[in-house]
């Protein structure tokens, strides 16, 4: 089924192009026939190995809520059920491939994010793109490399879009319940000391309050024993990048790095602040 509707998203991508340009009746050239043509081949080997697989391995991407969180899983135990996951077909249909999580797995920080969006889908990374090079550049403004911590998302798939919208959206609660126990099995495998929750959507999802920002913010929280810190999502200073929302996001990592006991020097700790005459 899954590859069924792959293959209609294709076919429709397709009809679209063949669409374009030449009026609202489409019409098919050669080279667009051709191209439908392969990707219908190549779905129909792809659907045989699935169904071979199937058969092999009938409850892949099947595992219960229980089952995840009472297994003691390996990383690499945990990357491959994540990444052959098919609990959310909507999900299974529409992403390009699973985001699992990067970064340092004995990582004293962990950063968590809501959910992939189209970059992240098509390169397989969380927070990449623009929102991930600033996510980088807050990092590298504590005095860590990227590689240093680790990054993860609650939702492990991009949310789906419908028909024709390109862009992303926010992934709904029931979504980011339904994979919460993968992104628990993460944290119980790096027990990092401190996590850091990007944007109220990440909050809700990792520690089920649906607040706004400025309730969030300031304020110590705690997830299986971790203390968690809400900061904006880097997306939102792209957004509003006055002194006044980067200072903000910089006194909640400052209030991390005092946590963490990590040195921080006086140029430090006065980063986006208004300069004196
Ligand atoms: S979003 Fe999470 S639970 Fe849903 S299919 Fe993807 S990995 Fe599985």
């Amino acid at each position: 089924m899954e590859l069924f509707w792959q293959a209609v998203v294709h076919a429709r991508a397709t009809l679209m192009e063949m669409k374009d340009g030449v009026g609202p009746e489409p019409t098919a050239d050669v080279r667009s026939l051709e191209r439908l043509k392969a990707a219908a081949e190549e779905l129909l080997s792809k659907a045989a190995v699935a169904k071979s697989r199937a058969e092999l391995f009938p409850e892949e991407g099947k595992i219960t809520r229980d089952e995840i969180l009472s297994r003691k899983w390996t990383w690499d135990e945990l990357e491959r059920a994540v990444k052959g996951c098919k609990k959310c077909k909507h999900l299974v249909c529409y992403r390009t491939q699973v985001v699992f999580g990067t970064g340092n797995r004995e990582a004293r920080l962990m950063f968590v994010g809501e959910a992939p969006g189209a970059d992240e889908d098509r390169l397989g990374e969380p927070f990449v793109g623009k929102a991930g090079e600033l996510l980088t550049k807050m990092i590298q403004a504590m005095g860590l490399r990227r590689e240093e911590v680790y990054i993860g998302n609650v939702l492990k798939c991009r949310p789906d879009m419908p028909p024709g919208e390109s862009g992303n959206r926010k992934p709904r609660i029931e979504e980011m319940r339904e994979c919460l126990p993968w992104l628990v099995a993460q944290i119980r495998l790096v027990r990092p000391e401190v996590m850091v929750a990007l944007g109220a959507t990440a909050a809700e999802g990792l520690l089920g309050r649906n607040e706004p920002m400025k309730e969030l913010r300031g304020r110590w929280f705690e997830f299986e024993g971790i203390p968690v810190v809400v900061t904006y999502h880097p997306a939102y200073l792209l957004r509003n990048p006055s002194l006044q929302e980067k200072r903000k996001v910089w006194e909640d990592l400052l209030a991390v790095m005092e946590r963490m006991k990590m040195p921080i020097s006086q140029k430090q700790r006065d980063y986006f602040l208004p300069k004196k005459d």
